[in-house]
């Protein structure tokens, strides 16, 4: 996929752009699948179906990578971590430190606003049993790559949820102006690096990881709340995000 092939100047351009790729056959064909057959619990609704673009403002300081849509919570709902038990997890933590006007986010037209952070995956569309193939992760790759160009001026940390997320976006940062030291930084819960720039352009960015708040990590205990809390805080604080709540 040509990096070329779209030209995208805004995050809104970008987000229009995304939501109307067909790029994967398979993912196309399971999206659409989803969208039709339903969840029982959700089948007075009209599934989105589509490629689940990011979400918060253009300016944010701080991004939050997953890995890709689920197929009853994005997929459904149109909006990243939206209508799930994950999204449950997620902006309640993310309310907690001060990064969302609201500790819920369940359907797109809700009222959620984000702070200074932008939530979006490496992968654009819901995969069956959560696992793009190689070949759906890089031929999503350029729309990320995208999204941080155009984040640039402000973007100065990511925090990363889950190991999959993180082997995802390593690549995505080498070619999108960073140097990501070789061997390559370990995945793990609080783990925190810095990356120089590569480009002038690019000042040097933190990358946090974080356990992924799926309900597998959630319900056992691996993560709770308070760790993925205190993993965002210590983010929004690194990048200067004043809100930020200890
Ligand atoms: S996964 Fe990405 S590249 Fe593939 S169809 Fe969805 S948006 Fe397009």
């Amino acid at each position: 996929m040509g990096l070329n092939r779209f030209v995208c100047r805004t995050i809104a351009e970008l987000d229009a752009q995304v939501t109307a790729c067909r790029a994967c056959p398979r993912l196309v064909a399971w999206r659409e699948q989803v969208a039709r057959e339903k969840r029982a619990a959700f089948r007075d609704e009209n599934y989105w179906g589509k490629p689940v673009p990011g979400f918060g403002p253009d300016d944010a300081r701080l991004l939050v990578v997953g890995l890709a849509p689920a197929a009853h919570g994005g997929n459904r709902t149109g909006r990243m971590f939206t209508g799930d038990r994950s999204a449950d997890v997620l902006i309640a933590a993310m309310y907690d430190a001060g990064l969302a006007n609201q500790p819920t986010s369940l359907r797109a037209d809700d009222g959620l606003e984000l702070i200074g952070t932008r939530v979006t995956a490496p992968v654009h569309c819901a995969p069956p049993d959560n696992k793009p193939t190689p070949g759906e992760r890089d031929n999503c790759r350029h729309w990320l790559v995208t999204e941080l160009d155009l984040l640039t001026p402000t973007v100065r940390g990511i925090v990363v949820l889950g190991g999959f997320g993180w082997q995802a976006l390593l690549p995505v940062l080498g070619e999108s102006g960073w140097a990501v030291p070789k061997p390559r930084p370990r995945f793990g819960h609080g783990a925190h690096v810095e990356l120089a720039p590569t480009r002038p352009d690019r000042d040097s960015l933190h990358l946090f990881g974080t356990y992924h708040p799926s309900q597998q990590n959630t319900f056992t205990g691996r993560l709770t709340p308070a760790m993925l809390t205190a993993v965002l805080v210590e983010a929004a604080t690194t990048v200067g995000l004043p809100d930020a709540r200890p």
